[in-house]
């Protein structure tokens, strides 16, 4: 087992993306380096009353994994082996540090392939997409990680080892521990190894871009698309502010195309045909559109979306948010979050997991500055306010963490959260693990 005291490994893993900053650093970090490592970790860590932070990638934009003084870091970055895949089963299994896109682009050496894919896949950790339930661009049709999660090995607080789940593709034995941890946030146990389900890849890809003179136009295609039963694997849209921020760094002329851009793609034998379908449902509310079966082609109508946040970012310091709605409020959270930027003179551009109801309102402001006070933290808690008031959630996907918890009761209400740290209390009666975090 490796423990670092020294301030640099320290500092390195005191926080995550969420531009959260501890006011003070960790006493230190274990990088683990295997599973008799976190044995070691948590026993001394119940033995002492010292609480840990459980680390993957440190990708996170909710502060889960942020750590301070009178804290230890446990950093599994480097459990990152692919033990096996077993294309007969269509599984994998895992050590918890694997990024997300290796296993994906392992998979694919088979034919098959690993459907979460959050826009971080390519640094953030199968631990970790576990540990917040992540999704992506593909979860409109195959579902989040916990779709995805079939067995868990855990240790518990306490040093104990256990597995949960299966390594088949059915089976109701016991109650559902592996789905209870799944976007636990490393509140319950430790995850550090999971057998994971892959999906044969699709035949076929078909892309669609369709431009919008608004983006409430555009969110009213997404939810027609929903409503006309069809399925894409993927339906993103990103509003005018990332446009402009794109084009400002890829030298396109996006915005010049419309105010809000639609991003589709059906896979399978029929995608053709799928994404015709689409192009039918959204050409009364478009200005443009354009579809293609080519690959390459299909990355530039891409392109809007993959670059909208590093753009976003020349631009300033960003803070992504993270909520949900049902799908038919769509039109209804974009313009309230347009109106809450005017009203708050806060810069808030949006892109959507238009497909599955989870709006990333992000929040610019100048560099060096903070989203956790003034009309910036203003502005977020009206998108909560909105978010819960058209029948959504606080997070869709990121978690709740440290930041949102002091709203998590509005959602949840007494009963419900009590519940909730009732269950945290038969896991962890010693609250070691990440203590503070998500309930
Ligand atoms: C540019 C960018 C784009 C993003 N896009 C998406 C997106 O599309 N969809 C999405 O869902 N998220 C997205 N995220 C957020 C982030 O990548 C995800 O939350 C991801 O799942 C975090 O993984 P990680 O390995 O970095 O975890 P960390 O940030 O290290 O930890 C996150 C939480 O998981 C816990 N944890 C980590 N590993 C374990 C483990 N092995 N056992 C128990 N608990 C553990 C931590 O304690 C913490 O609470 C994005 C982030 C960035 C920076």
């Amino acid at each position: 087992m490796k423990l670092f005291t020294d301030e640099e490994s320290r500092r390195a893993v005191a926080t995550d993306r969420s531009g959260h900053l501890p006011a003070t650093l960790p006493d230190g970090v274990v990088r683990a380096a295997t599973v008799d490592d976190i044995v070691e970790t948590l026993r001394w860590a119940t033995e002492h009353r010292t609480p840990v932070v459980t680390r993957g990638a440190g990708t996170g934009l909710a502060a889960g994994s942020s750590a301070q003084a009178g804290e230890i870091v446990l950093d599994l970055s480097g459990m990152d082996r692919i033990v096996a895949i077993r294309p007969d089963d269509q599984v994998a299994v895992v050590e918890p540090g694997v990024l997300t896109a290796d296993l994906d682009a392992a998979a694919g050496e088979h034919g098959l392939f690993y459907a979460p894919d959050p826009a971080s896949s390519a640094i953030s950790s199968i631990g970790g997409n576990i540990a917040t339930n992540a999704g992506g661009l593909r979860c409109a049709k195959y579902g989040v990680t916990r779709d995805a999660v079939l067995g868990l090995d855990l240790v518990l607080a306490d040093g104990r080892k256990v597995s949960t789940g299966r390594q088949t593709v059915k089976g109701v034995a016991g109650y559902d521990l592996t789905s209870l941890v799944v976007g636990s946030e490393g509140t319950l146990a430790v995850v550090v190894g999971a057998t994971l389900r892959l999906r044969p890849r699709p035949a076929a890809i078909a892309t669609l871009a369709a431009h919008f003179d608004d983006l409430v136009a555009a969110a009213a295609a997404a939810s027609a698309i929903t409503t006309a039963r069809l399925q894409p694997s993927v339906l993103e849209l990103v509003d005018s502010v990332t446009l402009e921020a794109v084009d400002a760094a890829r030298g396109s002329s996006l915005r010049a195309l419309g105010a809000a851009v639609l991003v589709v793609q059906c896979d399978g034998l029929s995608a053709r045909a799928e994404i015709d379908a689409v192009a039918a449902v959204v050409a009364p509310f478009a200005s443009s559109w354009r579809s293609t079966s080519d690959p390459v082609e299909a990355e530039e109508l891409l392109a809007a979306r993959r670059a909208g946040l590093p753009a976003l970012e020349r631009t300033g310091d960003v803070f992504i948010e993270d909520v949900a709605v049902p799908r038919s409020q769509l039109a209804a959270a974009v313009a309230g979050i347009q109106e809450i930027s005017a009203r708050t003179g806060v810069r808030i551009a949006t892109i959507a997991h238009a497909g599955d109801g989870n709006l990333h309102p992000i929040i610019v402001v100048e560099r060096g500055g903070t989203v956790t006070e003034g009309p910036p933290w203003d502005a977020a808690c009206a998108v909560f306010d909105l978010a819960l008031a058209l029948g959504g959630t606080l997070t869709g996907e990121h978690g709740v963490g440290l930041l949102k918890r002091t709203w998590l009761r509005r959602e949840l209400g007494d009963d419900s959260l009590s519940l909730q740290r009732s269950i945290k209390a038969v896991f962890d009666p010693l609250g070691i693990l990440n203590p503070g975090k998500a309930v």
